[in-house]
Formats: structure tokens, C-alpha cells, sequence
């Protein structure tokens, strides 16, 4: 009985997402949900990517945290509209979290939106919350062999970051061995190793977010046939 109560809730959970992709789409907005381990950058890759966007694409974020506005607060202090979600104890964000979220951004003047998960690598890929791409953030500090400790986080991700690489001299980090795990659980991620500190590696992050929204932008060709 307990499998079929987790399904209906995860169902219900799905027809929110369902109406919160249905509102982000009439607003022609992609939303990016990034998930990552506590201090892996989410934050960091927010603002550092929001500097090297051109100004036709405002961002907008919706921080999930289980406390505090750290997050929203710093965002804010950069012009970037931002509404701070408080899980309490909850270690993910749900469709309905981000359905009240939505309501309190100015949506009409945003092109992009990120959603920064709870930092946890292992439900927040479990529920759904009405994004377009589910992005993977992690670092170099947290070691090399998180692909094959975390396979449902990174076989679900349409990229992965790798942030951080400023600090490679300093870890035992082997990004061949990284790459490896990845590729096992997920052939075609592109992955972008950069340091949001040093702004290496930025710009191929950026250019693809950028054709990912260039992709929405194009009405859907009818084919030929
Ligand atoms: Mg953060
Ligand atoms: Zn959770």
C-alpha cells in the first residue's frame, strides 16, 4: 500500500508540473531546474551566467533552500528578480512549491528562469516541477566519483556542470574518470568544466543555453510528408 500512495502523490505532483510548464510556455520562458550537492555552486553559476547574457534575456530565479534568504538575498543584490521558496524540512523541491513561486515573479519580464533545487543529489530528480531542462552542477572539491554514487541525478540531466576547475591543482580529482561515470548512465549530456570564480569555460555554458532558447524561440516546422 505504501508503493501506491507514493505513486498517487507523485502523480498529483506531475499534473502541477503540467500546469506550471503550461504557464512558463505561454510566457515564453525556459526554465532550468539545477540541482547539485550543498556548495557545489548553484548560486554561483546563477550569477556568473546572468553577467555574460546578452540583455535581450533577463533571468529570473526561484531559490529552494530548507532555511534561510542567503541565496535569494544575493541574487536580489544583482537586479535579478528572485523569490526565496523555504522547504522546512523537505530535501526537494515539488511542482506545487514552484506553482506558488511563479506567482510572485514579475514572469512578463523574464526570458529564463532558473531554479535552484535543494542541494541533495538524490529526489530532487524524482519530481517533476513543469522545467524544460534539468541541469547538474558538480565540483571539483566533492571528488570524481559522484556520476557512479548518483547514476539517477546524472542520467537524467540534459547537461552537467563541473565548476570549480580552479581548484583541480589542489584535489585528487581525475576528470577522465569523471567523464567515464558520466558517460556510463548518460551518453549525451554535454558537459561544460568550468570555474564560475575564474570565468573559465563560461562561454560554452552560455552559448548553449542560449541555442536551447533559440530552439524554443522557432515555430515548430510542419514536415514535408
Ligand atoms: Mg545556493
Ligand atoms: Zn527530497
Amino acid at each position: 500500500m505504501k508503493l501506491k500512495v507514493a505513486k498517487q502523490v507523485l502523480s498529483a505532483n506531475d499534473a502541477v508540473a503540467a500546469q506550471n510548464r503550461a504557464r512558463l510556455d505561454a510566457a515564453g520562458i525556459l526554465a532550468v531546474n539545477l540541482m547539485a550537492s550543498p556548495g557545489a555552486g548553484k548560486t554561483s553559476l546563477i550569477l556568473a551566467t546572468a553577467e555574460r547574457l546578452p540583455n535581450a534575456v533577463p533571468i529570473g530565479v526561484i531559490e529552494g533552500d530548507l532555511a534561510s534568504r542567503i541565496d535569494a538575498d544575493l541574487v536580489a543584490a544583482h537586479g535579478i528578480p528572485v523569490t526565496q521558496i523555504n522547504t522546512g524540512g523537505s530535501c526537494h523541491l515539488d511542482a506545487p512549491m514552484i506553482q506558488t513561486a511563479l506567482e510572485q515573479l514579475p514572469l512578463e519580464g523574464i526570458r529564463l528562469l532558473f531554479i535552484e533545487n535543494v542541494g541533495n543529489l538524490v529526489c530532487p530528480a524524482e519530481f517533476a516541477l513543469g522545467s524544460h531542462l534539468s541541469v547538474v552542477v558538480a565540483s571539483v572539491p566533492e571528488g570524481h566519483d559522484k556520476p557512479y554514487k548518483y547514476p539517477g541525478m546524472f542520467a537524467r540531466s540534459d547537461a552537467v556542470v563541473l565548476n570549480k576547475t580552479d581548484v583541480l591543482g589542489v584535489f585528487d580529482f581525475d576528470l577522465a574518470y569523471f567523464e567515464r561515470g558520466l558517460r556510463m548512465v548518460n551518453p549525451s549530456a554535454p558537459l561544460f568544466v568550468l570555474s564560475c570564480r575564474t570565468g573559465q569555460g563560461l562561454d560554452g555554458w552560455v552559448t548553449w543555453l542560449l541555442h536551447r532558447l533559440d530552439d524554443r524561440a522557432k515555430p515548430s516546422i510542419p514536415t514535408a510528408s
